[in-house]
């Protein structure tokens, strides 16, 4: 009797701690994983980078930890958390930002208390007002994953994610088109709160300003596990990284920092009570290292890109001398920090400590809200006669104007950027190029055909001019 208790015993054990095959939830593999007694995880998906639910059982009740996407899931999720504890005291929700895939299933947690950081309601609205366009990402999204499984060039993981994705995009618009009226977070707070259940303390800290502006740390004190939601990781568990995959300083207010700085600190100090870090994403994993590197890095940005400007470096001289590779070595390579990020990260302190409007992201604004016939006129105005108040480059403008000429088909707005360019930039060949292909656009060849020479007069190597001086003599014949 007491030999087959012991097997049993070190069975369970071994069980412990692995991820358990539990059948499958809406044709996605479902996993739960103990991470330490009373405490279990849950996701869905071998492949691609879905939310994982957490669950902590104590003696005031289960506190939950992030919903997903999908409320269908979340529904699910319930029920294997109330089996896998043996208990059903669901008491409170506690999400880690307000993206939607840590969100959209509060509804299934309706009856607890939903605790957030006081930002993750605004977030919510926004994501309410952005559902058809992201019913048609998503559907555009769909004909990729089936393109790419088409064209037979994928790995099996590759395929097995892009068919995951698939589930979950159709599962996304069939949420979207439900227009399902969202559950709000019943408790916000500022910038710290512990909440008391019992056997387990859990401290909530604001750290918003490195993935968005209403990020959280929970600490689980008595459990020794520190939640990090889509902040970080510093390896990954597949290819598709997702959501953790963008480290960077550009979703904060400049009053945030310090507040993210403080609160990193504090538990930084405390890291001998920290046993596990847990990402808001199954596929990322996070140690005590690299938590205590992405701490450094932010810091040496903070204090390294204001320093900056101070010496009277200007933005281009920053991106180019500020390097990862350059000051970052041991950072290069690492899961979720790039150049793509250290450039964002420069742009929004720039901007921060400038006091500059970013024209990138007003022209971006203006095609997001679809207020451009209103609002470009008077910000080109402003633009030609206070300069140095804005921000931008040849580069971002041109950027923009494609996406108006290509993507939004407006070329008469596509146009309007170009000319602004070519004023800003009167002896910038390629002003002229872009200009001469959105005035084509619009139909006056022979003006397309007068920027084309004058783009390759300024530049005799554009090919793509003299390309399209030759189209446009025949056109014009
Ligand atoms: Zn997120």
């Amino acid at each position: 009797m007491l030999h087959r208790m012991f097997v049993v015993a070190a069975l369970l054990a071994a069980l412990a701690g692995l991820a358990g095959a539990g059948g499958t939830v809406e044709g996605l593999p479902l996993h739960v994983k103990q991470l330490a007694p009373g405490v279990v995880r849950v996701w869905v998906g071998d492949q691609i980078s879905s939310t994982a639910v957490c669950a902590i059982a104590t003696q005031k009740g289960i506190v939950v930890i992030d919903t997903t996407d999908i409320p269908k899931f979340d529904q699910a999720f319930r029920q294997v958390i109330a089996k896998e504890l043996g208990r059903s005291d669901f008491k409170y929700l506690i999400n880690t930002h307000g993206h939607q895939d840590h969100t959209n299933g509060n509804g299934v947690y309706a009856d607890c208390q939903i605790i957030a950081h006081e930002r993750v309601v605004e977030m919510m609205k926004e994501s309410q007002g952005n559902v058809a366009r992201q019913i048609t990402w998503r559907t555009e999204d769909i004909q990729r994953q089936k393109d790419q499984i088409a064209s037979g060039k994928l790995t099996p993981a590759q395929k097995t994610a892009a068919e995951e994705r698939i589930i979950l995009d159709t599962l996304s618009i069939e949420h979207a088109k439900s227009a399902p009226a969202p559950t709000f977070p019943t408790k916000t707070f500022t910038d710290k709160m512990t909440l008391d259940c019992g056997d387990v303390a859990f401290e909530l800290y604001q750290a918003g300003g490195t993935h968005t502006k209403s990020d959280i740390f929970i600490f689980a004190r008595q459990k020794g596990i520190l939640f990090t939601g889509d902040m970080m990781c510093d390896k990954w568990l597949t290819d598709t990284p997702g959501c953790l995959a963008t480290f960077a300083v550009h979703t904060g207010e400049v009053a945030d920092y310090p507040v993210l700085v403080r609160h990193w600190q504090a538990l930084l100090d405390r890291g001998g009570e920290i046993q596990m870090y847990v990402p808001g994403h199954w596929n990322g994993e996070l140690s005590a290292a690299g938590f205590r590197s992405r701490f450094d890095y932010l810091q040496a940005l903070l204090a390294d890109v204001p320093a900056m400007i101070q010496a009277g470096k200007t933005f281009d001289q920053m991106v180019a001398e500020y390097t990862l590779q350059a000051k970052f070595p041991q950072l290069v390579g690492s899961p979720g920090i790039g150049p793509n990020g250290q450039r964002i990260s420069i742009e929004h302190l720039y901007l921060i400590h400038t006091g500059k409007i970013s024209m990138g992201q007003a022209l971006w604004d203006m095609i997001r809200d679809d207020t451009f016939a209103a609002k470009f006129t008077p910000l080109r105005a402003d633009v030609l006669k206070n300069r140095s108040k804005y921000f931008f480059s040849e580069a971002q403008l041109n950027a923009m104007g494609y996406v108006l000429l290509n993507e939004q088909k407006k070329p008469a707005d596509a146009l309007q950027v170009f000319e602004l360019m070519r004023e800003l930039y009167p002896e910038s060949w390629n002003a002229y190029d872009s200009l001469a292909e959105a005035v084509y656009a619009t139909g006056d060849k022979p003006k397309a055909m007068k920027l084309y020479r004058k783009s390759v007069e300024l530049n005799p190597k554009n090919e793509n001019g003299v390309k399209w001086i030759a189209k446009l003599e025949t056109e014009l014949k």
